[in-house]
């Protein structure tokens, strides 16, 4: 078979660069291949290098809620430019954003912006520790916040025990420092708590866990991390990086009426630019430099171009009901898709809220990453390669969530539908 040019060019990626890729799930490791090189995106398309186009339902790992490159944010980007690329003092549209988000999102009263999701959680890890005087936090497992020191840390051994470095690098003193427990077992965060709640800064929780496929809390659990952070005098963020401005304008937290310490964003409010942003309760965010104790900084923080393709993007969506459009699109999809696999007769779960999706290979609900960890790889894989061959492109790994964009049509989710039918059929 001819070699493509995706596959050409990823030779020579992985000379110059570690694995070819500049974030390992472009890698396709978890699906035992190798990546297309893409040309260009438009709308619900992307389209690779050999000219073939793929209906995407990963938007940039959520960041595309409008689709690839809408003109009205491509645009805006253009005549901003024109004026200034980066400052480095402050301007208008900073402003303009913090009170965009402090109006969508009511737990926030002060807000500051990053670059990226990382930084806006190791921000406020930072910032729960300066303003508690506490050094501990708990995360959860299979819970995923960017790859700052302190939360990449995996469980150890037993339910109480401190968590392990999840990468090499990342020293034990930090580790020791980060208390990883089970998702949605409220019994052993009690535990956690009576024996270690005096010491623990803060909570951060994925608002819904969306790093291992798409995880629902029960019922009554982040009401729980609230009381019980609360109990203790700990801070509870709740990372809404990839919820935040996606789910509605509140997120998880205007969803499941809830009040957070401080909140994390990213993805949607940079319109596709890199962008972060942590904000909340204002007498914890004024700990920070320069007001207070607690350094945090940025050479490009809220760089111009990345504030005015979110303040488009956030726009765009309010003008057009896009929360409830996006629902829509994600209720259809729904139940093509449960009607299809019923008649199939395979087990299969479906998660989904609004445009966040996940299809499970398992009969097991899913409670944790540890009933995601249970799920059919090997039919995932075939799935996923079966979709791509036939031009759907699908996260490429079992662990990702799936992002409808307002860019898609029913036809579009319809078209889909037919290829998962064809390629189940085949496998
Ligand atoms: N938090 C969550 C919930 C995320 O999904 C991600 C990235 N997907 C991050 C934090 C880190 O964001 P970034 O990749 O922009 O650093």
């Amino acid at each position: 078979m001819p070699q493509n040019l995706s596959s050409k060019l990823f030779a020579v990626a992985k000379e110059v660069i570690p694995g070819g890729v500049n974030s390992p799930v472009r890698a396709f490791k978890n699906v035992g291949g190798e990546p297309f090189f893409v040309r260009r995106a438009k709308g619900s398309r992307i389209e690779d290098i050999d000219g073939k186009s793929y209906i995407d339902y990963i938007g940039s790992w959520g960041p595309n809620i409008l689709g690839h490159a809408p003109n009205v944010v491509a645009n805006r980007i253009h005549e901003v430019a024109k004026e200034g690329i980066s400052f480095g003092i402050p301007h208008p549209a900073e402003v303009e954003m913090a009170q965009k988000i402090i109006d969508w999102v009511p737990s926030v009263e002060k807000v500051r912006m990053c670059n990226s999701g990382t930084e806006a959680t190791m921000s406020a890890i930072r910032l729960a520790r300066g303003f508690t005087k506490r050094d501990k936090i708990v995360k959860f497992n299979g819970c995923y916040h960017g790859h700052s020191d302190s939360l990449l840390v995996a469980a150890g051994s037993g339910a109480l025990t401190h968590g392990e470095p999840d990468s090499a690098g990342v020293p034990r003193d930090f580790a020791n420092l980060t208390i990883v427990v089970p998702y949605n077992d409220p019994e052993t965060l009690e535990k956690v708590f009576a024996e270690e709640g005096e010491n623990i800064a803060a909570i951060i929780v994925e608002s819904y866990p969306a790093n291992a496929g798409l995880v629902f809390p029960k019922p009554g659990y982040l009401t729980l991390l609230r009381e019980i952070t609360q109990r203790y005098g700990s801070l509870l963020i709740f990372d809404e990086v990839m919820t935040g401005f996606r789910l509605g304008k509140a997120g998880v937290q205007g969803l499941e009426n809830l009040t957070p310490d401080l909140s994390c964003f990213g993805k949607v409010i940079g319109g596709g630019l890199p962008v972060g942003a942590f904000g909340g309760r204002a007498d914890v965010m004024d700990m920070l430099a320069p007001v207070g104790p607690v350094y945090q900084a940025g050479t490009l923080s809220g760089n111009p171009l990345a504030m005015a393709a979110g303040l488009t993007q956030l726009h765009e969506l309010e003008k057009n009901s896009g929360f409830a459009r996006l629902d829509r699109l994600g209720a259809h999809f729904e139940s093509g898709l449960h009607q299809l696999l019923a008649e199939k007769g395979m087990p299969y779960r479906f998660n989904r809220v609004g445009s966040m999706f996940c299809l499970y290979f398992t009969d097991r609900e899913i409670v944790n990453v540890d009933d995601v960890m249970k799920q059919d790889l090997d039919l995932f894989k075939k799935f996923f390669w079966g979709c791509l061959d036939k031009g759907v492109y699908l996260a490429p790994s079992p662990y990702e969530t799936g992002f409808i964009s307002l860019a898609h049509t029913e036809s579009d989710l319809d078209d889909t539908l037919t290829v998962f039918q064809e390629v189940l059929q085949k496998i």
